[in-house]
């Protein structure tokens, strides 16, 4: 009855283009949006994810560079920068970013669809990556975490919201380099209580994977934890 009244005095809306649903609906991501996410398809580089011309193949980046996670998957391509471009996926995370809304975790739900895009592989651990808490007390909520719940209920694995922590609160990352990125990163996090993620196979998610520095990064710490393995996926890959 409350949710009935609820729903009445603030119908519900397509997360994606603000289009009113109905009031039964289930999701919170219209069919004409979830028909339109851009969704990342092989082949892409085994290691990083980013599309590559044949199955299997590692991208330059990974060859010269090898990171830290094993393997990086996501749901859709990202055009960062290009508002009209963005997507689906772009225009919900841009109108979760600054506001909480309970319908972001389902609207994420609808996204990832039935199976994540990581094959069969199996998980210990779900844990998002962390917010500074000067950013967290400003944002009031974290979107790595919301998606971080959703994967754990989805794949039926514990969510761990607390050991992996975020030391400094670095400037924003989109204005800089790669390299200035993982700098800025470098030695940003830190594992609370290693004893937890040791031989573990853990699966690292985030909102938004842009150069791979924070999610390299976080892997690193984990890695140097006793973590056994370190996948990451995200909802948005910036292509
Ligand atoms: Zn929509
Ligand atoms: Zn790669």
């Amino acid at each position: 009855m409350l949710r009935y009244l609820l729903n009445f005095i603030f119908p519900p809306s397509c997360a994606g283009c603000a289009a009113r649903m109905p009031i039964e609906a289930a999701n919170r991501v219209c069919a004409p949006c979830l028909a339109g996410i851009d969704r990342l398809r092989e082949p892409l580089c085994a290691v990083c994810g980013i599309p590559v011309g044949a199955d299997g193949a590692w991208c330059g980046r990974c060859s010269a560079a090898p990171p830290h996670f094993g393997r990086a998957r996501a749901i859709a391509a990202y055009r960062d920068g290009v508002a009209e471009d963005a997507g689906v996926i772009g225009s919900i995370i841009r109108r979760h970013k600054y506001g909480l809304d309970q319908s972001l975790s389902r609207a994420l739900a609808e996204c990832l669809g039935t199976g994540l895009p990581l094959g069969d592989s199996d998980y210990d651990l779900i844990i998002p990556v962390p917010l500074h808490r000067s950013r967290l007390r400003w944002r009031g909520f974290n979107q790595a975490a919301m998606l971080g719940a959703t994967v754990a209920r989805r794949l039926a694995r514990p969510l761990d919201l607390t050991n992996l922590t975020r030391l400094r609160a670095t400037p924003p990352q989109t204005a800089r380099d790669r390299r200035e990125r993982r700098q800025n990163i470098h030695n940003a996090f830190a594992v609370r209580r290693p004893a937890r993620v040791a031989n573990r196979s853990v699966l690292l998610v985030d909102d938004v994977m842009t150069t791979g520095a924070t999610a390299d990064e976080c892997a690193r710490t984990l890695l140097r934890a006793g973590a056994r393995r370190v996948d990451v996926l995200t909802l948005a890959r910036v292509l």
